[in-house]
């Protein structure tokens, strides 16, 4: 495996996430999809997935790259995060007492089943693709030979090597931003902020990918005023204002037992990133027509409406400017 690094005669570290597992002989690492096996460390999950779906492509969610798109979508067990509140925990967690029977899927045939299918794209999604990497780019390698798009769903918690390599074979990303301050990464995920928030950087300032941003909101952790304010500025100062910015509802889920989030508290926090500059802020994991709905940043008028995960009516020309007053929207269409 190219990202590991020989500590003494016994152990290897992998270098892949910031993590930095130090692994002996026969050890799997924090994601369990990464094991010393003879003294190297390799994946233990290539080709092995948990399952494909056909899922709209707004489910990722991807608001503004080709709406109303079919994306084939896959991921396996394993997970470099170690979010409490975990919304698919069956899947990311060891001690998960769900069985999940796992499939063997070639990238070849991904590709052929999602050119059958009509898929426009596929996504690295359900896990972290950072701990299937290989199989990530080898599928995605097999994807642009059939002209199909890729789309990575991340939380962007990787080293800057592998992260250069992976990104490379991306168009579209959706990266998690679990709430704005290192006390929340460290407490609710076992993680850091600043990795994340490198990734953001790294994909704006040195990759074409199409990028949009979830925060799963959890009322009392990172929904305060002044936490969502503080991120929408940096998104607005590092990223620009025409960043994409989904604020979806948290559910109870393995971990955390708080309730389900509110909908008048997405719609709090979306008033909060528009109000501090964000042309493009939508709520998920809810039905509202309004708050899926984009609208173009200059006129106001609605350019794409949506109900749940459809498309109903894109108002974009064939050069994705706004029909009533020609400003352009931000995305691929
Ligand atoms: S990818 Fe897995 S094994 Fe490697 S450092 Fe991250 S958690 Fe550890």
């Amino acid at each position: 495996m190219k990202y590991q690094k020989k500590i003494d005669n016994e152990t290897l570290q992998c270098e892949i996430c910031p993590r930095f597992c130090k692994l002996k002989v026969n050890q799997e690492g924090f994601c369990f999809a990464r094991k010393n096996v003879n003294n190297e460390i390799v994946s233990t999950r290539y080709g092995k997935t948990t399952g494909l779906a056909i899922d709209p492509i707004e489910k990722k969610p991807l608001y503004h790259f080709y709406p109303n798109s079919k994306v084939l979508s896959f991921g396996t067990l394993g997970c470099n995060m170690g979010c409490l509140f975990c919304q698919n925990w069956h899947l990311t967690k060891k001690d998960s007492n769900i069985l999940i029977e796992e499939k063997s899927y070639s990238p070849e045939i991904i590709a052929a089943i999602a050119k059958k299918y009509q898929c426009k794209s596929i996504a690295f999604t359900y896990n972290d693709p950072v701990v299937f990497y290989e199989y990530a780019i080898d599928t995605a390698i097999c994807a642009h030979k059939k002209n199909i798009k890729t789309v990575l769903v991340s939380a962007g918690f990787i080293n800057p090597k592998p992260r250069k390599e992976l990104f490379s074979y991306i168009d579209a990303a959706n990266i998690d931003l679990k709430g704005f301050s290192n006390e929340f990464y460290q407490k609710n995920c076992l993680a850091s902020l600043k990795p994340v928030l490198d990734t953001l950087i790294y994909i704006k300032e040195n990759t074409n990918i199409h990028l949009e941003i979830t925060t799963l909101l959890i009322e009392g952790e990172n929904d305060s005023d002044k936490m969502l304010k503080k991120q929408s500025r940096w998104l607005i100062d590092n990223l620009g204002d025409d960043t994409i910015l989904h604020f979806s509802a948290y559910h109870p889920s393995y971990k955390f037992n708080k309730d389900k989030t509110k909908v008048s508290t997405l719609f709090k926090a979306r008033q909060i990133a528009l109000d501090e500059g964000l042309n493009y802020v939508y709520c998920g994991n809810i039905i509202d027509k309004n708050t899926s709905t984009t609208y173009c940043k200059n006129c106001k008028s609605p350019i794409i409406e949506r109900n749940g995960y459809q498309a109903l009516k894109i108002n974009l020309d064939g050069e994705n400017r706004c029909v009533f007053c020609k400003t352009t929207c931000k995305g691929e269409f």
